[in-house]
């Protein structure tokens, strides 16, 4: 991902090699050729406009460096501003101060979210935590299946409807996964739900009943970085539907332009947290936007 944005950067920032001092032409120049790269990266619109109006305004009113050369002046704010765009700083789950706290994940069909509960599993695990994976995805036939296989492999536990225990009633179910984990001493509730292939109006009023039957302390728009403009528009319908707390990018070990993951966070205001780069579990980390931009300016 974002070999195509690398490269017109890089070509962006070689053209100001070698000039003593960038005049204002200079700067627009340059402002124009880094609005085309990120817009061919699948860029949002008005994340676009806002950055480069920042990276222009900061470009003019650079004192004359001693340290650093034009070009290195601009790759400097650049990245700046990346960072400003991808959330600044990492952000950290906010744990409930009385036990379990509660992440619930949202996202459409295939965004990985099923997957993503094994991981955050083996991860939270790892860090020394006892969670408890919920199958509230009861619309695709083997979600339930395939969460009980992922929390296998991530040796964590999981709560399943049985028969008799809310089967069918995704609801009933988060509901009773709360008192269950009280009751087994699980201190964190990872709640899988069901995503349809497109945004629809029955996906987001489940999806806002689990919210009001758990509470979460996290809720986790995941979303699947390959699906580059329409990612914007999925989190949107997801924010206003059922509202989220922090982003979750997947598939960011694809050959798409990264678009979505430079522009979820613009759009939304909230953070992406956590971004997942394979198949497997340990696939996965917490999202760092400095290490993003530097992986994007090479
Ligand atoms: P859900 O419908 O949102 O629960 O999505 P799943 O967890 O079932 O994932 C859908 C597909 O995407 C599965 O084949 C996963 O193996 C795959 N997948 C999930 N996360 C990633 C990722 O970060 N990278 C890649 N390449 N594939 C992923």
């Amino acid at each position: 991902m974002f070999e195509t944005l690398s490269d017109r950067l890089d070509k962006v920032f070689t053209g100001l090699r070698g000039k003593g001092r960038l005049s204002d032409a200079d700067i627009d120049a340059t402002a124009r050729e880094i609005r085309i790269a990120l817009l061919e990266a699948d860029v949002a619109l008005p994340v676009v406009r806002e950055f480069i109006g920042a990276v222009k305004e900061r470009a003019r009113g650079a004192a004359v460096s001693q340290a650093l050369n034009p070009a290195q002046q601009i790759i400097k704010i650049v990245n700046e501003e990346l960072v400003g765009i991808l959330g600044g700083e990492t952000r950290r789950i906010r744990y409930a101060k009385t036990s379990p706290t509660v992440i619930m994940l949202a996202g459409l069909q295939g965004a990985g979210k099923t997957t993503l509960a094994g991981k955050l599993g083996r991860w939270l695990k790892a860090q020394g935590h006892t969670p408890l994976l919920v199958a509230c995805d009861l619309q695709r036939p083997n979600a339930v299946n395939q969460l009980s296989v992922v929390a296998g492999q991530a040796g964590v536990d999981v709560y399943a409807p049985q028969p008799g225990n809310g089967v069918g009633d995704p609801i009933q179910v988060a509901r009773d996964s709360i008192e269950h984990a009280r009751r087994s001493m699980h201190d964190v509730v990872v709640v899988d739900t069901a995503g349809r292939l497109g945004i629809d109006a029955e996906l987001m009023a489940q999806a806002a009943g689990i919210r009001d039957a758990v509470q979460p302390d996290e809720t986790l728009f995941v979303v699947d970085a390959m699906i580059g403009q329409d990612a914007v528009t999925t989190a949107i319908a997801f924010q206003e539907g059922v509202g989220f707390s922090g982003v979750v990018l997947t598939k960011l070990d694809g050959d798409a332009r990264g678009g979505a993951a430079l522009s979820v966070r613009g759009v939304t205001g909230q953070p992406i947290m956590f971004a997942s780069t394979g198949e497997k579990l340990a696939d996965f980390d917490v999202f760092h936007p400095e290490r993003m931009a530097s992986r994007i300016l090479g």
